[in-house]
């Protein structure tokens, strides 16, 4: 039905699909479900690894014995880039914008122990001239005598879109089993991969499910043009006859707060009470605000007509180490 191109198999699939109801997160909820996939590895864990399944296997395919990536400091999709590399014997080099308190923990501190060549680039440069960036050091590799493969922000192209349009072929055993109805799927967005893959993937398995994706960063219009975007660059490389404008797209981004990577203390309550209450952990770059904004709406009766919500946790545990001193549990001196 989708012509899926090759993968290589890196994450641990099917995830857990979970009821979360009984953990009173929320009054007057649809059913609510969890698609576990923070559960993909434990290192190598989180949405990322199921894009880059395609992605390195179109490096591979291409001959490609280095993989050039970029994103924050405490990217997620850098670290699971590192420990790929490692697992398969290719060179990373990951190109950093400098964030936060930069110290080396969380994902940065994974990324050093997983040997890959950490490259810190000043917040205004990065923004100014990242692809730019990209393409020398590509260069560079080149001049050398290598063959690297840039993978763009977050893996969100018209190649790792495949891995959520996977997740959602995936979801259709999970709906079938639980006799879900009348569906919204939601997630994190970041950089739209998923959300564009739950889309492409939700209009072909599950007909009739809506996917809302819940930004972290820019606005709605945003993520609805990048989403549009790269589902229609997949249909035009793989060949697909998609009218991509007659797709529903949405996008939700009052939860962004005072923007990426920026927490606030009402996603930090969040976060708290989710683990105390359903052992879960979110993270307060993604999952956190993609759950708050979830539950806020909930509240606020927007999907009064909704019989199941289902939240994709997409991962992001090492990035909440970075944050430790913003939940308050210590006194600042
Ligand atoms: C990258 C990431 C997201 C966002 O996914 P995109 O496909 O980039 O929109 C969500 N959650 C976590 C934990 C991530 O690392």
């Amino acid at each position: 039905m989708l012509p899926f191109p090759p993968r290589i198999s890196l994450a641990r699939t099917p995830t857990p699909f979970e009821n979360l109801n009984r953990v009173g997160l929320c009054n007057n909820a649809p059913r609510l479900w969890i698609k576990r996939d923070d559960l993909t590895g434990s290192g190598l864990s989180g949405n990322k690894v199921r894009k880059l399944e395609y992605v390195i296997a179109q490096a591979l395919a291409e001959g490609c014995d280095t993989l050039i990536t970029c994103g924050g400091l405490q990217s997620n999709h850098c670290r699971a880039t590192a420990l790929v590399g490692a697992q398969l014997g290719l060179s990373v080099h990951l190109v950093l914008r400098e964030e936060g308190s930069g110290e080396l923990d969380g994902n940065l501190f994974l990324d050093t122990l997983a040997g890959a060549l950490v490259e810190r680039i000043p917040r205004k440069e990065y923004f100014t001239s990242i692809n730019e960036i990209l393409d020398q050091r590509r260069e560079d590799y080149a001049s050398r005598g290598k063959k690297a493969y840039v993978i763009p922000t977050g893996a969100s192209d018209e190649v790792g879109i495949w891995g959520y349009a996977q997740c959602a072929r995936e979801l259709v055993e999970d709906f079938k089993l639980h006799d879900l109805k009348r569906t919204v799927i939601a997630c994190a967005s970041g950089s739209g991969g998923t959300q564009a893959g739950l889309s492409l993937g939700a209009h072909y398995f599950l007909p009739g499910t809506k996917v809302i994706g819940y930004a972290v960063c820019d606005d709605s219009e945003y993520f609805n043009n990048k989403v549009r975007e790269d589902i229609t660059r997949c249909c035009t490389r793989y060949g697909i006859e998609l009218e991509v404008s007659n797709l529903a797209i949405e996008t939700r981004d009052h939860a962004i707060g005072p923007g990426y990577a920026k927490g606030y203390p009402s996603l930090f309550e969040c976060i708290i009470n989710t683990a105390r209450q359903s052992g879960l952990l979110l993270d307060p770059v993604y999952t956190g605000k993609g759950f708050h904004g979830l539950l806020k709406d909930i509240e606020a009766g927007l999907y009064a007509d909704v019989d199941d919500l289902v939240f994709v946790h997409t991962g992001g545990i090492f990035g909440t180490f970075a944050f430790k001193e913003q939940f308050g549990f210590e006194p600042k001196d």
